[in-house]
């Protein structure tokens, strides 16, 4: 399992700026960083080392194994943005 990144994104990149795997996207230099509402973690390269939860200030990052049954559906959200 792996880090969720939920609809409270606001999508200032903090996050991107602490992960050690590079597996949030997309960035800013990426075409789809301004067609997305949000960003979202690559379930296959996260390593779960949760650094990117205390700097999210939107309280927007869930472990899917803990996530709330109300957020569970950005389980699928991300992984599917990478065609998980
Ligand atoms: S730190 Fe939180 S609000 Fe900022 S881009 Fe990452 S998930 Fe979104
Ligand atoms: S848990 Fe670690 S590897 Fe996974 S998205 Fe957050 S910072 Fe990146």
């Amino acid at each position: 399992m792996a880090f969720v990144i939920t609809s409270a994104c606001i999508k200032d990149e903090l996050c991107v700026d602490v992960c050690p795997t590079d597996c949030i996207h997309p960035k800013k230099d990426e075409p789809a960083f301004e067609e997305v509402q949000q960003l979202f973690v690559d379930p296959e390269e996260c390593i779960d080392c949760g650094a990117c939860v205390p700097v999210c200030t939107s309280d927007a990052i869930q472990d899917a194994q803990e996530i709330p049954a109300e957020l569970q559906s950005f389980v699928a959200a991300n992984a599917a943005y990478y065609g998980r």
